[in-house]
């Protein structure tokens, strides 16, 4: 499959959709322990829920890494309850301060010295931090050639026909579908909220239809059945 491919569905989806920054939270944070921080905080539920987590936090003075140590999961989990399962996120975010804390001295800029694979080794050994996570703070603050895999992207892609099987096959085919993986990251999330969506998707209002596995397979059957 041609990066052709890719370049095209990724031109009709950017004609289509617009970008909320509020729809991708770690879009509005610069501070690497802030935007790992919004990635643990939108897992399983939704961006906006995240961000209003971390609007908590922030007004609460929690910031850096020692402010995180310092109050610990108790103080922590009222105030992200919004995002939902905040015991276990609670436990990450604490697990994440210490480490950034005892590797970096609380500052995790030095993480763009280092090669992004040692920085995804040491994340993911963190409970709570999986290959999604680590490879969306790769993507957005390193800037690294991966490709973080969300349940709307393995949805969509695999109706596409695109792509299919185990993360790392998924990731490793669609960064060679896809040349520039952020944008193409943000758009498929895009379209499978909206329009690929799990249940019922709007097929008939799809600009990649034309190109989709699974609208074919529909029109094969819906034929089929006229015969
Ligand atoms: S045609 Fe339907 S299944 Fe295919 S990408 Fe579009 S919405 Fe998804």
């Amino acid at each position: 499959m041609s990066s052709s491919l890719g370049e095209t569905i990724i031109k009709r989806l950017s004609d289509v959709y617009r970008i909320d920054k509020d729809e991708f939270a770690p879009l509005n944070f610069k501070d690497p322990f802030l935007i790992l921080i919004s990635i643990i905080l939108s897992q399983n539920t939704t961006d906006r829920n995240a961000l209003k987590a971390m609007k908590n936090l922030v007004a609460n003075g929690l910031t850096s890494s020692q402010d995180y140590v310092k109050a610990g999961a108790d103080k922590i989990k009222p105030l992200i309850k919004v995002a939902g399962l905040y015991e276990q996120k609670a436990k990450t975010i604490i697990s994440l301060a210490s480490w950034s804390l005892e590797k970096y001295g609380g500052d995790l800029t030095k993480l763009k010295q280092e090669e992004p694979e040692k920085v995804y080794e040491e994340l993911t050994e963190i409970k709570g931090i999986g290959p999604k996570t680590a490879d969306v703070f790769l993507i957005f603050y390193l800037n690294a050639r991966t490709f973080p895999i969300d349940t709307h992207i393995k949805r969509v892609v695999k109706r596409i026909g695109i792509a299919e099987g185990s993360y790392d096959v998924m990731r490793k085919k669609l960064l060679q579908v896809f040349p520039d993986p952020i944008k193409a990251h943000i758009l498929l999330i895009k379209h499978g909220r909206t329009t690929c969506t799990a249940r019922k998707p709007k097929c008939n209002q799809c600009v990649i239809n034309d190109i989709c596995k699974y609208y074919a397979s529909l029109n094969l059957s819906k034929r089929i059945d006229e015969g």
